[in-house]
């Protein structure tokens, strides 16, 4: 074989290479200039009737009440937003930002409705001044586990009850996590009796707020953000928040001594993915469908991570902290859960919506609490059993 014969295969490769490289950055580039244009145009065209031309391109806002990329809550609406990317083929984009960084994260809610984002991530019971009935689709004092929240929001009625009480604010809701059982909080003093929580300013948003204010502490609701700094300084006494793998990441082991269980007052909360209708309604179905799937992988993502991460951080507090771990007394539970129970019945007569939403959520409550009796609980004990 000649030297030419050798060389020229090897040659009508590179140039080919050459040429289908050359072809490739045209067909990028043009891509990502249609999708830059596509995005300008469905910017703008939120609260317009959308098409369905599968070949349009959207470019979504997401705010939320996390500090960005905060663990768990705020990687989850990352996780959706990479998922809703990568099954649409990148046809939907949503960026996500955290608190502050367009809206302060208690306004997550009025700035999704008033369409200034087109989704938000954040807790239904944040909004109970505006809405009585959230906190059910968040958490409930001695409620739901995450397992219960989840069969009564997708198989109990729970959606759709709740789709009917965010309708009048131009908002779709999804279940957007789980963080699981949290932590009761953190105190720097002992809690043997109902005594002890009385004259407290204890951070605990939603109804297990509300029912510590009734056992004689004071709540107050602020962001994540605050927290350390509120603790260190005694702006607040105590404070709650998630369980040992976001508390730790607060640094909130650093600022107060006891590390009190069980969450009595959020057993199972559900986080919030809000969608303005106007804008969910100029995506095509496809898009649309991707939403919502999306959302539910998000809502079990969350809990699966809290589940392993929790349990790992556990051990990194019990081994390398002094932070003493103490189970609330049953007189205390017990007492707060009277309080709750009462709490319940009388919030329920604020409104016929109140009172339809409560009423889905306790007969779901009753009959699958009689179940787990006999499953989760029953299991749970026997594998304890020595
Ligand atoms: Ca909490």
């Amino acid at each position: 074989m000649t030297k030419n014969k050798n060389y020229s295969p090897a040659i009508i490769l590179v140039l080919l290479a050459a040429l289908v490289s050359v072809s490739w950055l045209y067909v990028i580039e043009k891509d990502s200039s249609a999708k830059e244009r596509n995005n300008t145009e469905n910017v703008s065209a939120v609260g317009s009737e959308g098409n369905s031309n599968s070949e349009q391109h959207f470019a979504w806002k997401m705010v939320t009440s996390w500090p960005k990329n905060f663990p768990g809550l705020g990687t989850a609406p990352e996780h959706f937003a990479q998922a809703v990317e990568a099954m649409s083929d990148g046809r939907l984009t949503i960026r996500v930002y955290g608190a502050g960084e367009i809206v302060p994260a208690m306004e997550v809610f009025s700035a999704v409705s008033q369409g200034t984002a087109e989704m938000g991530h954040s807790g239904a019971y944040y909004w109970k001044g505006k809405i009585p009935s959230s906190p059910f689709f968040t958490a409930v004092p001695f409620g739901l586990t995450a397992i219960e929240q989840n069969g009564w929001l997708y198989y109990g009625g729970g959606l759709e009850l709740w789709r009917e009480v965010y309708e009048p604010f131009n908002l779709i809701p999804l279940a957007g996590g789980n963080t699981g059982v949290q932590m009761a909080g953190w105190f720097n003093k002992e809690i043997n009796s109902l005594e002890d929580l009385k004259g407290l300013k204890m951070r605990i948003p939603g109804l297990g707020g509300e029912v510590f204010s009734r056992a004689g502490g004071t709540a107050v609701t602020m962001p994540g953000g605050e927290l350390y700094t509120s603790l260190q300084t005694g702006l607040i006494d105590a404070t709650e928040w998630v369980a040992p793998y976001n508390d730790m990441a607060l640094g909130l082991h650093e600022v107060a001594k006891y590390y009190y269980y069980p969450g009595w007052h959020e057993p199972g909360p559900s986080l919030e993915l809000v969608i303005n209708k106007d804008a969910f309604a100029t995506l095509p179905k496809d898009l649309q469908t991707i939403v919502e799937i999306a959302a539910r992988y998000a809502n079990q993502d969350m809990l699966d991570e809290y589940t392993a991460r929790n349990s790992s951080s556990l051990i990194d507090l019990e081994k390398n902290y002094d932070t003493k771990i103490m189970k609330l007394p049953d007189d205390v539970i017990r007492e707060l859960k009277s309080i709750s129970e009462e709490y319940l019945e009388e919030l329920a007569g604020q409104d016929e919506l109140t009172a339809k939403v409560y009423k889905s959520w306790k007969a779901y409550a009753d009959s699958v609490r009689d179940y787990h009796h006999i499953s989760e609980q029953a299991y749970i004990n026997a594998r304890d059993l020595e």
